[in-house]
């Protein structure tokens, strides 16, 4: 089976090329350029220079014991950063590649800690985007990029979400519009014994299943972390994707969900609370004149829509200085689990249950 993602017209790029080579020239001299990706916005370093990589963690506030992905602009040069790339990882390059999947291999010694995280392993990914991939051929040497935003905060999917997070702190912002997906890449552990999902993305669960069979998942993707339950994606165990609002997720039916946030947006208007409800297209109008802002998210039915503007939609909420936001949950299935993976983290856990 064969995924394929839309293209921009990749002849276009060449009016850029300057561009490209400024971008080039940064990495190599060890400077931060961030660029678009299908997934969302990534803070760029060249992967094997040390000092360059620790400008990363700085520029974002990040722990330094969260590693990044290491980008490439073309199979071969997988080889040069990762050991053991076993039949099962060739059948998801196959199917997948280029595209929003991340693998994890055992590591060459050519990648350094600081980039690692300090593990022995190493994250890769090969972007479908081609002004992506046009940015890291320029550059001649693997990307290691993390998303380009202030730790913690939600993913930046436009240029300007980085420009807000990072303006001063990088030397380049390449500007690619939205990103097409909106939800940082699936990640899967191909080091280890049975191939396990570390983070859920828009290549779904079945899809990855359908291409290698047996696949654990990480107990922490469906449960709230905590000292005895720690993700295997170091990375995973921080506050993330969070707005400065209060986020509550409201569980049920329609109508129940609909009574509920009806019912705790005017509890909170009472309280003096600017308040704000995230609907689907469809389901704004059920909120109408209730006092709160209402923020549209996607369409029903449809979690891709939801995925590409969820992250978009919480720095709204910020932008609006909403005290707090209400938003009922999505089916946990395909790209939903992802979508509920990051707004669960996005709310603090905060999940009420309507009927
Ligand atoms: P970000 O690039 O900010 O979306 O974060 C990358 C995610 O990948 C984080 O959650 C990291 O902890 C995770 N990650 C990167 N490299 C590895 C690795 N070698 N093993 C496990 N998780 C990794
Ligand atoms: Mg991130």
């Amino acid at each position: 089976m064969k995924t394929r993602y839309s293209f921009v017209d990749e002849t276009r790029l060449r009016e850029f090329d300057e561009v490209f080579l400024k971008a080039g020239e940064i990495i190599r001299k060890g400077g931060l350029v961030a660029f678009p990706t299908e997934t969302v916005y990534g803070l760029g370093a060249n992967a094997l220079d040390k000092a360059a990589v620790k400008k990363i963690y700085v520029a974002k506030g990040r722990p330094s014991d969260n590693p990044l992905i290491v980008h490439i602009s073309s199979l071969p040069e997988l080889y040069g950063v990762a050991e053991d790339v076993s039949p099962l990882a060739l059948k998801l390059i196959d199917a997948f590649l280029p595209g929003p999947l991340t693998m994890i291999f055992k590591k060459k010694p050519i990648v350094p800690r600081e980039t690692s995280g300090g593990l022995d392993t190493v994250a890769v990914r090969f972007p479908e985007n081609v002004v992506a991939r046009r940015f890291i051929r320029a550059c001649g040497v693997p990307v290691a990029a993390p998303s380009a935003n202030t730790s913690g905060r939600p993913s930046p999917t436009s240029a300007g979400h980085v420009l807000k997070d990072l303006n001063g702190k990088i030397d380049m912002i390449i500007d690619g519009g939205s990103s097409r997906l909106g939800l940082e890449s699936t990640i899967v552990d191909l080091s280890r014994e049975t191939p396990t999902l570390l983070r859920p993305g828009s290549i779904t669960v079945d899809m990855l299943k359908n291409v290698i069979g047996e696949l654990k998942i990480d107990e922490t993707i469906l449960k709230k972390p905590s000292q005895d339950l720690r993700p295997l994606a170091p990375g995973m165990k921080y506050k993330h994707y969070s707005p400065l609002c209060d986020i509550t997720i409201i569980k049920g039916d329609t109508n129940a969900a609909e009574s509920k946030i009806k019912e705790l947006t005017a509890e909170a208007l009472n309280q003096g609370k600017k308040c704000g409800i995230i609907a689907s297209d469809s389901d704004m109008g059920l909120f109408e004149g209730c006092g709160a802002a209402v923020l549209e998210l996607g369409s029903k039915g449809q979690p891709e829509t939801a995925a590409a503007g969820l992250f978009a939609v919480l720095r709204r909420c910020d932008d609006l200085g909403l005290d707090c936001a209400f938003i009922r949950a999505f089916p946990e299935e395909g790209v939903g689990l992802a979508v509920m993976n990051r707004l669960k983290k996005a709310a603090g856990y905060k999940i009420i249950d309507a009927e």
